[in-house]
């Protein structure tokens, strides 16, 4: 008789890598299948980021935003190799925010998450600080920090500890079909293998929809806004080690990070559009990123100084308010079908895959068998 794993998670990004670490390592036997590579989709086209959001603020999110700065702790202590803090510095401009609001957000993003090895932020003159980098009308700028992380490679970091306490890792190979066959779901792949299991978790970002609605044939009322958000990649703009947060007079913000050894990363645009496929950063979002860049910056720069783009996906909950205002928290929706469950991710963000993989197993425990181990990962490095 074929085994039958504890858990199936279709897609291999942060979500379903993270969740399969998790479960791997409290002895449950787990099995994971990506169409492609893994962390080779929207967890590989973010900013890269592990952040509390400061603008979520601004949208009164002070859950996620709690949350993420706890989070944020956690995953640069587990996850040093990959990642360092950054300062971020925020150029005044008195038209779109007051500097006491933007000093209010500060003080709350330094003291919501708690107790916290990373720096406080702190005013700055710009002027004596930056005089080569920014245009002099840009006097007075406020300085918080943030971690930068090799996004990719946190999700990789994930699935290989998860493949140590072995769990099966199926890379290129697409669900086609979930169903249930004798009291357990029978999973089809594109290989033509059957793999069966107890429990499935369709962790497929920006195509869960379509994985549900089409792989698992089962309708959900939960609608999804497909919000696309590229970014540009330059030569260094400049040699020092800081990033900025450009604020726009759409209210948005636009990040310029030193990236790699010899780029600076520019971004990020909101699109809305139709089909997580082919995604590509368009004309109208290249001008206004380097109409961005532009209005702060004494180099200028303009398409030829373009060396790389990249665009992804984020599937946002439909709570039919603008991009920029649609929360990025996650939202589970579990599923009982022919009383065996399918739990089904929406959302979330990079900085929070720790936490909802912890929140997915206590979610599931009563469809698990019984395990020894607890929650774990928040102590454990990711080598
Ligand atoms: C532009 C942008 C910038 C962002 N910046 C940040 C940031 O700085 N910090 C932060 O915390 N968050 C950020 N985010 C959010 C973060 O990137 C996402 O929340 C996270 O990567 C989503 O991970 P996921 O596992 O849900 O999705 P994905 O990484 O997309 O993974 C889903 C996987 O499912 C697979 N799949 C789909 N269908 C099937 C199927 N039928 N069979 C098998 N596999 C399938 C896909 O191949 C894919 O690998 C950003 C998002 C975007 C788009």
């Amino acid at each position: 008789m074929s085994k039958v794993f504890d858990l199936f998670i279709i897609g291999g990004g942060i979500n379903g890598a993270g969740i399969a670490r998790d479960a791997a390592g409290r002895g449950f036997s787990v099995c994971l299948a990506d169409k492609g590579e893994i962390g080779g989709a929207t967890s590989s086209w973010s900013t890269k980021l592990i952040h509390g959001g400061l603008r979520y603020l601004e949208n009164y999110e002070f859950k996620l935003v709690r949350e993420s700065l706890k989070e944020r702790e956690i995953v640069y202590r587990i996850a040093k190799n990959i990642s360092k803090p950054i300062p971020f510095i925020i150029p005044h401009t008195d038209k779109i925010r007051p500097a006491w609001l933007i000093k209010f957000g500060l003080l709350l993003y330094d003291n919501l998450g708690g107790k916290t090895s990373i720096p406080k932020s702190k005013t700055l003159d710009l002027n004596k600080k930056f005089p080569n980098i920014l245009k002099e009308k840009y006097k007075t700028g406020f300085q918080y920090y943030d971690i930068q992380i090799d996004d990719k490679k946190l999700t990789k970091l994930n699935a290989q500890d998860a493949k140590k306490n072995k769990a099966k890792i199926l890379e290129y190979n697409k669900v086609k079909k979930a169903e249930i066959i004798n009291n357990e779901w029978v999973i089809s792949l594109q290989n033509r293998k059957k793999i069966k299991s107890k429990v499935l978790i369709n962790a497929s970002g920006p195509w869960i929809n379509e994985t549900l609605h089409k792989n698992i044939k089962i309708k959900s009322k939960n609608k999804i806004r497909l919000v696309k958000g590229s970014h540009i990649i330059t030569k260094k703009l400049y040699k020092e080690d800081v990033a900025f947060t450009f604020q726009n007079t759409d209210k948005r913000i636009i990040f310029v990070i030193p990236y790699k050894k010899n780029f600076s990363l520019i971004g990020t645009t909101e699109v809305e559009v139709k089909s997580p496929e082919n995604t590509v950063i368009s004309k109208q979002e290249t001008q206004y990123l380097i109409r961005s860049v532009n209005n702060y910056l004494k180099k200028q720069i303009s398409k030829k100084d373009i060396v790389d783009t990249y665009s992804g996906i984020r599937p946002l909950i439909e709570d039919f308010k603008e991009a920029s205002k649609v929360t990025r928290d996650y939202v589970f929706d579990l599923k009982i079908v022919k009383k065996l469950p399918l739990l089904n991710i929406y959302g979330g963000k990079l900085t929070t895959y720790r936490k909802l993989s912890e929140k997915v197993l206590i979610d599931l425990k009563k469809f698990l068998p019984k395990t020894k181990v607890g929650p774990w990962t928040s102590k454990k490095k990711l080598i």
